[in-house]
């Protein structure tokens, strides 16, 4: 069942090595990246190594949850996002999440207005 998932998962592929992606940063238990479609200067995804659906699963996981926001922290500070930044964790169909392999978009470089369209 877990090679299935990793078989099948985009961003399990993108962890593998399988599909090419351009690495901010990468610990052992995270990996950030840029963001294919980018909607501000700098978009980057950051997802546990575990494959994680949602936040809600991740939530389970308190250890990787943390390694994801310290990673997210770590991705402001390389993309010099000192004048502020969002991280969002699209969550469910209201939420419109599309890759269901949990990922906190860090999103800045320019004023984001009062939400992110
Ligand atoms: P979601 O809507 O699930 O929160 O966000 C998925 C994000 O993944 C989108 O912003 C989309 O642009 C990005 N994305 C989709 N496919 C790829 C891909 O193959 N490579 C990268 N780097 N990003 C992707
Ligand atoms: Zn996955």
């Amino acid at each position: 069942k877990i090679h299935e998932v990793e078989n099948t998962c985009l961003f399990c592929r993108i962890l593998g090595g399988e599909i090419p992606a351009t690495v901010v940063h990468r610990t052992e238990t995270t990996l950030a990246f840029r963001d294919i479609d980018p909607k501000a200067p700098s978009h980057v995804l950051v997802i546990p190594v575990a494959h994680h659906a949602n936040v809600i699963e991740l939530a389970a996981d308190p250890a990787a949850a943390a390694d994801v926001l310290a990673t997210a922290a770590k991705v402001a500070e390389l993309e010099g996002l000192t004048d502020g930044f969002r991280v969002i964790f699209n969550t469910g169909e209201h939420g419109g999440q599309e890759v269901h392999h949990v990922h906190a978009h860090v999103v800045g470089g320019a004023p984001l207005g009062p939400m992110l369209a």
